[in-house]
């Protein structure tokens, strides 16, 4: 049998059927069951920030995990409260952290605490991904997820992402939280205009209510700094709550809930809980992550690879523009062929993602090479031509 045929005969048909099978992976590179070798340009959705296997990830999580792999949180262990102390410390202002498995957790544990201000009313914005469960599914726009599960809880309002005036008239002295992607990833890495950010502070501070930025894909190094709201563009803003994921444990399942100044004192015992959240070794691949990214430079190196991209991406005519930072890179192909051009990058030995119909979206390693990203800028022309665009 077919590994399609083992897969849909007993994985339930969330996914459709996946692209490949992947056997194995080193760097930026993959290899599949059939011996063919890719470069990895999606990164596990912006997941593997040093790439597959890293020596320094590999380590850390295999001493962990002879050392003491799992506790509960009864009890606590020295990786656990040092990953909390250097977020904090990144973030640059008083925060404490809640530690769980994933980006929906951590946006789970954020609605939560937005409900401990006594508040129930949010304001999120269209385009915005904040996860699958039921609570981060409310925050999430695409009717397409929403409606076979409605009624969804809360009380969620909507706005323009990028209109500031629209998000300002929205936010009230009931008004628990505005939550935002300062870049929103899966609506195909979109960036609103100057000041939008600041705009949002503006409004929250106002009525009272909090600023939630939603760091789960842009956090961790992928923009070109720790966060994105530290981007200059960001204008210093200074957010209540940031949730994270995806990069953080450069593979490894985690994800934190950050809660700033008076933010942070308002889970008490018993509000919340996880299981898995904060163990040990996660919290020991979290940690190497961090110090690797400092360690190499990764920051620099992603503004620069991200920017050498872009501009080569940008030189074919098809393409109306790139937009984002760092290596969080989307593509406007202005027609929607995204999943031809997709096919045929992955023909090519490259491995990309059309997260709408009219746009690429690629969140390499931050450890891709200068030489990787050529090699993709130089393969560009002849996938778009093999996708059906004439140049
Ligand atoms: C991926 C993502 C999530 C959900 O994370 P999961 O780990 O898939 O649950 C939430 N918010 C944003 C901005 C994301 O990109």
């Amino acid at each position: 049998m077919t590994w399609q045929e083992r897969y849909s005969g007993h994985l339930v048909n969330a996914f459709g059927l996946p692209r490949l099978e992947l056997v194995r992976g080193s760097g930026s590179q993959v290899w599949d069951s059939e011996g063919r070798v890719y470069l990895d340009l999606l990164g596990g959705i912006a997941v593997n920030s040093l790439g597959h296997a890293h020596p320094a990830v590999v380590d850390a999580v295999h001493t962990q995990l002879t050392t003491l792999g799992h506790v509960s949180n009864f009890f606590t262990s020295e990786p656990q409260i040092q990953l909390a102390e250097r977020l904090g410390a990144l973030v640059g202002h008083p925060t404490k952290v809640f530690f769980s498995n994933s980006g929906t957790e951590a946006n789970e544990a954020a609605l939560k605490l937005t409900r401990l201000t006594g508040r129930t009313h949010v304001v999120a914005t269209e385009g915005a991904f904040h996860g699958r469960t039921m609570g981060a599914l409310s925050l999430t726009h695409k009717p397409a997820y929403r409606e076979p599960f409605e009624p969804l809880p809360g009380e969620v309002t909507f706005v323009p992402y990028g209109d500031a005036d629209a998000l300002a008239a929205a936010v009230t002295d009931e008004t628990a939280a505005v939550v935002l992607e300062p870049i929103q990833g899966e609506a195909g890495v979109l960036v609103p205009p100057a000041g939008y950010l600041a705009a949002a502070r503006q409004a929250t501070s106002d009525h009272g209510a909090l600023l939630w930025l939603d760091e789960v894909q842009t956090g961790i190094g992928r923009t070109g700094a720790w966060f994105a709201h530290q981007l200059p563009w960001a204008d210093g803003v200074v957010p209540d709550v940031v949730t994270l994921a995806k990069g953080l444990g450069g593979g490894m399942p985690i994800g934190a809930t950050l809660a700033l100044g008076s933010a942070a004192e308002l889970f008490q015992p018993g509000n919340h809980g996880t299981t898995f959240g904060g163990n040990p070794v996660s919290c020991a691949a979290a940690l190497a992550v961090l110090s690797t990214i400092e360690s190499e430079g990764l920051l620099e190196h992603a503004t620069t690879v991200g920017a050498q991209l872009r501009a080569g991406l940008e030189e074919h005519p098809q393409v109306v523009s790139t937009s984002g930072a760092g290596l969080l890179v989307g593509v406007d192909l202005g027609a929607d062929i995204s999943a031809a051009v997709t096919a045929a990058a992955q023909a090519a030995g490259f491995i990309v993602n059309n997260p709408t119909p009219s746009r690429l979206r690629l969140a390499p390693a931050l450890t891709l090479t200068r030489q990787e990203a050529q090699d993709f800028v130089d393969a560009w022309p002849t996938i778009l031509e093999a996708a059906g665009v004439s140049s």
